[in-house]
């Protein structure tokens, strides 16, 4: 998988919708200078076809299904492939990232009951508290227990940006709200042991 980051401002403040954030960042990626995620080869990837994939994102605050596509390079010089994916998009899930934060923004915000809320955004109790789980243990591992105990999860939300989504997956080498459920210290077995499967 290969991450592209065009969007570097607060998150909370486009006005970018969520394709238009995704064909700005896969028409701004030429390959050029890029290293392969598998075997480090410099320059080596070429476009190798692409596949369509599934996008919830939030239109006028309600959810709208898209297919959209993405593409795959393949290195010349590892013979892997790699999808390239937008950081609008959170892998291996349907719901774009923006959708999902805001999802957990209304959730604190505490104005509806979270039946209302799930029933607003098509979504069920179960999913909203997963995301909130893996929102919550994120947030920790990012700032760090203390910083995270002080740093409200809406604030945190508030001020998140793009350039700092980058910094994550450069820190940590998987992206943000992205499913991890082992340990750290296997995060980077499981990440590289990926196969092919739709991102
Ligand atoms: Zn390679």
């Amino acid at each position: 998988m290969i991450r592209i980051y065009t969007v570097f401002s607060q998150l909370y403040k486009l006005s970018l919708t969520d394709r238009q954030w995704l064909e700005q960042d896969r028409a701004s990626f030429k390959g050029l200078g890029v290293s392969c995620p598998h075997c480090g080869a410099k320059s080596c990837l070429k476009e190798f076809g692409y596949y369509e994939r599934c996008l919830i994102e939030l239109e006028s605050g309600e959810p709208g299904i898209h297919r959209v596509g993405i593409k795959r390079y393949r290195c010349t010089s590892c013979r892997h492939t790699h999808a390239l994916l937008s950081s609008c998009l959170v892998p291996y899930r349907s719901y774009s990232l923006r959708f999902i934060l805001t999802v957990l923004y209304s959730y604190m915000c505490r104005h509806r009951t979270v039946e209302q809320l799930c029933s607003h955004f098509g979504i069920q109790p179960s999913t909203l508290y997963a995301w909130k789980k893996v929102y919550m243990k994120q947030k920790e591992t990012w700032l760090g227990v203390l910083k995270s105990l002080y740093r409200s999860g809406m604030s945190f939300i508030e001020g998140l940006t793009g350039k700092e989504l980058e910094g994550f997956y450069e820190k940590f080498r998987f992206s943000f709200l992205e499913r991890i459920p082992r340990t750290d210290r296997e995060v980077s077995f499981i990440v590289e042991g990926r196969g092919r499967g739709v991102t």
